[in-house]
């Protein structure tokens, strides 16, 4: 077969995100459809306490989304108004949207060799202002939580995770959004566990946080009907928590899958010079990586995106190309030099369970003879 005539590698098929277990979710439809359980229903609260069990931590709480989750959580942790959070410029806007939203003032900082926060980076950015760090657990890695608890220590930091790339990702052993006073998950359709449609969680150990993580995302609404603060409209749909819960249950077999893939990726792209591979799934023991993202550095990044795309085959340049910092309307006067030249580079190659080997095998065919002629 020519290139042209084989069929393409979508970087994501949201299609089969239905079609792939489309008898499951009709039932699932008709159920909760059947009952008009809508809003704050038992599959709710059912999805919460398994997310919460699965993730080792005492609440989780369903969010309307994870931008609101951060917000939320942030919030509740009393961050506001003249106020500094410090978090890595390589995130999605949305992590710094949510700090702009406090009132508080987002700080963007270097990422490191892992495409994560840098601490270093973090303890020169500190000032008496600084409240918080909110490191993104990015492409469903987690940073390195002891460098940057020993900093929240030292200075009095609240941390507060972007999770959103991150359910199932472990730091020595423990899981991604249960290291700091509070957490937002994502289930974005594309994200590791994702609903069908917009969907959160907030993760925290503290009951007091969870008590006003409960308020603000309800109207300011206290479990006995009183309103104790300003709130917003933020809930989980139940019909989305419903799916999620369903879909939790073959949740570690998907991560499975996804660290195979990576394995393959490895395998058959390692000995390329000019193509950077995030760190392999296998023999860091500090690590357990869950490969939201398969973000490579590559050389002649446009070129071999466009070779690809030839060939069939998306991928994606991350956050539309810039780090935040990089957005000037938004106003950042920081030059991050290292961050700025990672995105020169930083290339996703499609990574997701609608994907066989034999595609991974294709993707590979085509990158090594884009760099090897
Ligand atoms: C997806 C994502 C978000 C936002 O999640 P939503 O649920 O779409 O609001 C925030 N931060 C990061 C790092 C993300 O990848």
């Amino acid at each position: 077969m020519t290139p042209t005539e084989a069929p393409s590698i979508p970087f994501f098929n949201y299609p089969s995100l239905f079609a792939g277990e489309e008898a499951e979710l009709v039932t699932l439809f008709r159920d909760v459809g059947r009952r008009g359980a809508f809003i704050l229903q038992p599959d709710l609260a059912r999805f919460e306490a398994d997310l919460a069990a699965y993730l080792g931590a005492r609440h989780a709480l369903g969010v309307g989304n994870a931008t609101d989750g951060l917000i939320i959580a942030l919030r509740a942790a009393g961050i506001g108004a003249g106020q500094e959070v410090i978090f890595s410029s390589h995130t999605m806007v949305a992590t710094a949207a949510a700090i702009h939203f406090t009132g508080a003032t987002p700080v963007p900082v270097e990422c490191g060799t892992d495409h994560l926060i840098d601490p270093v980076a973090v303890e020169a950015a500190i000032t008496p202002r600084t409240r918080a760090i909110l490191p993104t657990q990015l492409n469903g890695r987690t940073a390195d939580m002891d460098a940057l608890g020993k900093l929240a220590q030292h200075f009095g930091l609240a941390i507060i995770e972007d999770a959103a790339q991150a359910l199932g990702s472990r730091f020595r052993g423990q899981a991604a959004a249960t290291f700091g006073a509070a957490a937002a998950i994502s289930f974005f359709p594309a994200k590791l566990l994702g609903s069908l449609g917009d969907g959160g969680a907030v993760v925290t150990n503290s009951a007091a946080i969870y008590g006003r993580l409960v308020e603000l995302h309800d109207h300011g609404r206290r479990a006995d009907g009183e309103i104790v603060s300003w709130g917003l409209n933020s809930r989980l749909d139940n019909l989305q928590a419903a799916i999620l819960r369903h879909r939790l249950r073959s949740f570690g077999a998907a991560i499975e899958r996804r660290r195979a893939l990576a394995r393959l990726y490895r395998e058959r792209l390692a000995g390329l010079e000019e193509l950077k591979l995030p760190p392999g799934p296998d023999g860091d023991r500090d690590h357990f990586d869950v490969y939201q993202n398969y973000e490579t550095e590559a050389v002649r990044r446009d070129l071999l995106r466009e070779f690809l795309k030839g060939r069939g085959i998306g991928t994606l340049v991350p956050w539309g190309g810039k780090a935040v910092h990089q957005w000037e309307r938004l106003g950042f006067e920081q030059r991050l030099p290292f961050t700025e030249r990672l995105f020169e580079r930083l290339l996703l190659l499609p990574l997701n369970l609608s994907l066989s080997d034999g595609d991974i095998h294709r993707v590979c065919d085509a990158i090594q003879s884009f760099y090897c002629g």
